[in-house]
């Protein structure tokens, strides 16, 4: 039998996790954290316990209750039951899951049950619960996400490449030497198969055509998936048109032209938009506000979209202004290939912050070495210190903030403590505008920053300056109606019902976990 289920992504905004099966190849589109669902239960201050394994997760619902693919070592501890009857724990409940892990699935018979994983794009809600999936079910993405992926990893620490694995050891230190604990083990290598877009992928009974598409995060990919029998199943991730490699989506429209797939799966995130979004108009009106204003200027945006990155590095230079960048952005562009470009540009510099001892020594950044220079695996005796030597520090865009234009985060505006804008700046979020209470609340919070720093008088608000990642519902249909799918299904939106009838049928209220043949 072939056929669809969906795990997630239903209703809300991201939190893809569809499975396609095919016989005995079965693979997931996506295997996306859903911040929705994960926002009814948690905040930032309370989140699911790291090291209560799955259990949290999947007592939430939050993750699919499923033998086969899940890590060994999530499933059930190694060594668990010596050492809770050591320290007279009566109930082992809480370190076994009642489901079979990936190695067990492979022991039992013979071959593992998925297949693997077909990322669409590095965004959270896109990949951020792949981590718990074992770490030898093949992951394919584009060379670009696999890039973003390391450079998370670098820079937080996350283990998405590489897999630290729970075991019990013993405390070799602290307040109980020789007491057992949780630990990680020896890490292993996550099975990541990165390719570049327009590749064919085979994966068991399916053959996969891979799509470059603009988003508003580099190496974004579509998905044309050919099942054993011929059917043909389109699953777009995110896309738009309005970005700068806009190209990417109209080559992907152009090889997508009258299709006629058997289902399509596509993103609705703004179904409901009527206008284009323009990011040349981000880049007109970004030019227009620092164009009246003679002091401090800042500006937030998400430091993974590099298509936003070259919009305000324009207006930088429009504007004659230093562009001073976050370091994680510098970081990510020395991963994709253009560091040296950014180095070279003398109107782009990398901002570093004080940290640790807080007095610009190489040591303060031996935590965060991504801060200081490009590398992130220097040791103190050949520190990469790049930035440290040819960046823009505080008291420089202090002494002349009309020089600058500075990427800053509402999680960094401690750095205006040290700054001290004064005489009436301007503060942009380039950012989309707060759409949840926690959104709501970080608004109020970043209002007071500016009514303390006497930025954006006389009101203080912030002006949103924003294109969306995703295409808007005019565009939508257009493309949508250009491919004629026989079957939809809206994912990614929270307005299904407004797809109409761009296909044969188009299902409105999917059923989660409930399977759709193909
Ligand atoms: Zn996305």
């Amino acid at each position: 039998m072939t056929s669809l289920t969906f795990y997630g992504g239903i209703n809300e905004i991201g939190g893809n996790k569809i499975l396609l099966e095919d016989g005995d190849t079965r693979i997931f589109l996506d295997f996306g954290k859903s911040f929705g669902r994960e926002g009814e239960f948690y905040n930032d201050y309370m989140k699911p316990r790291s090291k209560g394994c799955l259990r949290d997760l999947l007592c939430m619902e939050l993750i699919p209750t499923m033998d086969g693919i899940y890590r060994d070592d999530l499933v059930h501890i190694l060594g668990i039951e010596e050492v809770i009857r050591e320290l007279g724990v009566e109930d082992t409940s809480y370190w076994d899951q009642e489901l079979l892990s990936y190695g067990e699935v492979l022991e039992r018979d013979g071959m593992p049950w998925l297949s693997g994983v077909l990322l669409s794009h590095a965004h959270q809600d896109h990949c951020g619960y792949i981590p718990y999936l074992d770490h030898r079910i093949p992951i394919y993405c584009s060379d670009v996400t696999l890039k973003i992926l390391e450079t998370v990893e670098d820079i937080s620490g996350d283990d998405f490449t590489a897999v630290k694995p729970f075991g019990v050891k013993r405390f070799q230190k602290g307040f109980f030497p020789g007491k057992p604990a949780i630990e990680g083990g020896d890490e292993v290598s996550r099975d990541i198969r990165a390719f570049s877009p327009g590749e064919g992928l085979r994966i068991g009974r399916l053959r996969v055509q891979t799509f470059a598409v603009d988003h508003s995060i580099p190496g974004a990919v579509a998905y044309l998936i050919t099942t054993s029998d011929g059917k043909r199943v389109l699953y777009t991730g995110d896309f738009r048109f309005h970005g700068r490699l806009s190209r990417e989506t109209r080559e992907f429209r152009n090889a997508t032209r009258g299709l006629k797939p058997d289902m399509m799966i596509c993103e609705g995130t703004r179904v409901d938009g009527v206008e284009p979004d323009s990011e040349e108009r981000v880049q007109a009106d970004c030019t227009e506000l620092v164009s009246r204003v003679k002091g401090f200027v800042g500006i937030e945006f998400a430091w993974k979209d590099l298509t936003r990155f070259e919009t305000i590095r324009e207006v930088a230079k429009a504007s004659g202004r230093t562009f001073a960048i976050s370091a994680r952005t510098a970081y990510l562009l020395n991963k994709l290939g253009c560091g040296d470009e950014v180095e070279n540009d003398p109107s782009v510099k990398v901002y570093v912050p004080r940290k640790d001892s807080m007095i610009y020594s190489p040591s303060d950044y031996s935590k965060s070495k991504y801060l200081a220079g490009f590398s992130s695996d220097w040791n103190e005796a050949e520190p990469d210190t790049r930035h440290l030597e040819n960046g823009v520090r505080a008291y420089h865009i202090k002494a002349d903030p009309s020089r600058y234009l500075l990427h800053l985060s509402f999680w960094e505006f401690n750095e205006l403590v040290d700054i001290q804008p004064r005489d009436g700046g301007l503060f942009i979020s380039a950012s989309s505008e707060p759409y949840d209470e926690e959104g709501m609340i970080a608004e109020e919070q970043k209002k007071a920053w500016m009514r303390h720093f006497n930025l954006n008088p006389p009101d203080h608000e912030l002006p949103h300056v924003h294109a969306s990642g995703h295409i808007s519902g005019v565009e939508l249909k257009a493309f949508v109606r250009e491919i004629e799918p026989k079957q939809m299904f809206p994912v990614h939106t929270e307005h299904p019902e407004l797809f109409g009838r761009l296909a044969e049928q188009v299902h409105e209220k999917i059923k989660l976990r409930e399977p759709y043949e193909i």
